[in-house]
């Protein structure tokens, strides 16, 4: 697979043109952002945790049913993947009340969400990803109806795999964030998933071992990461 011309950079990964027109390699920088890109730090290791953790989970997913668009981890911090027409929204799933909701709505941090509930954002960092609803994906036309179920459905089924992988390891999936696009008709999920796009809660401490390390400067950032990985197996070296 030949590496060809940088796409895209964003905050924490570049995309680049590969010689098959279906397909990009996704760099995983170094590079942690947080509150839309205004405090930005290099955090040495990230990248490779989380390009392999990321391959891991997608594995995982695949496995259940959910088609997502990594095809083969290329190195220690690459990655090749199906080319997405991406859907330019961030479908969060909440099992707990933490981060934005309770800035929003003034609940409490750390309450059970039963049913877990489920927000759209508009990604657009100039505006502050604002949340967004059904009806604004289909008015504006970033979506159809059907997508828009779609995008619903996956996620959920997500939350079931992936509450019960990190439940078995001893962590709460407190919410998480994901990125789907289009592939040959189909929906289908794209971005990462890694602890720069969940909250992951130590089981019995309820110490936290995501990037809210980084937004909130506890320190500990990948040491964190990894611990989360090595509870789950990942082979990280
Ligand atoms: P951001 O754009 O939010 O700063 P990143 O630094 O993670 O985020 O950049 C990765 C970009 O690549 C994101 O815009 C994401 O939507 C896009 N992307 C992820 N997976 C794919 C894919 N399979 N095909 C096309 N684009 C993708
Ligand atoms: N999230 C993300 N990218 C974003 C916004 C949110 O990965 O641009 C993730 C975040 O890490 C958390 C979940 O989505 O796991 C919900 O985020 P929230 O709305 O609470 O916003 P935050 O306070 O984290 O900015």
């Amino acid at each position: 697979m030949e590496k060809r011309a940088e796409l895209y950079a964003g905050k924490a990964k570049s995309v680049y043109a590969t010689d098959d027109a279906d397909k990009l390699i996704i760099h995983y920088r170094n590079d942690t952002s947080a509150f839309d890109g205004e405090k930005v730090e290099q955090l040495e290791r990230k990248g490779m945790v989380n390009n392999k953790f990321n391959a891991f989970i997608m594995g995982k997913l695949e496995a259940a049913g959910v088609e997502t668009h990594q095809i083969a981890l290329l190195s220690d911090d690459e990655s090749l993947v199906k080319k997405l027409d991406m859907i330019p929204v961030e479908c969060v799933v909440r099992n707990i009340a933490a981060g934005s909701i309770v800035r929003r709505l003034g609940v409490q941090e750390g309450m059970d969400l039963n049913p877990p509930t489920f927000e759209f954002f508009l990604k657009n960092d100039a505006l502050h990803d604002p949340m967004v609803n059904d009806y604004h994906i289909r008015s504006f036309g970033w979506a159809s109806e059907g997508e828009v179920a779609q995008m619903k459905a996956l996620t959920f089924k997500v939350n079931e795999v992936l509450k019960k992988l990190f439940d078995d390891a001893g962590m709460l999936l407190v919410d998480y964030k994901l990125e789907f696009g289009r592939y040959q008709g189909r929906v289908i999920l794209g971005d990462e998933f890694s602890p720069d796009g969940c909250r992951l809660w130590d089981k019995a401490t309820r110490n936290k071992l995501d990037k809210d390390r980084f937004r909130q400067g506890l320190g500990g950032v990948v040491e964190a990461y990894e611990e989360v990985a090595h509870r789950l197996g990942v082979k990280l070296d």
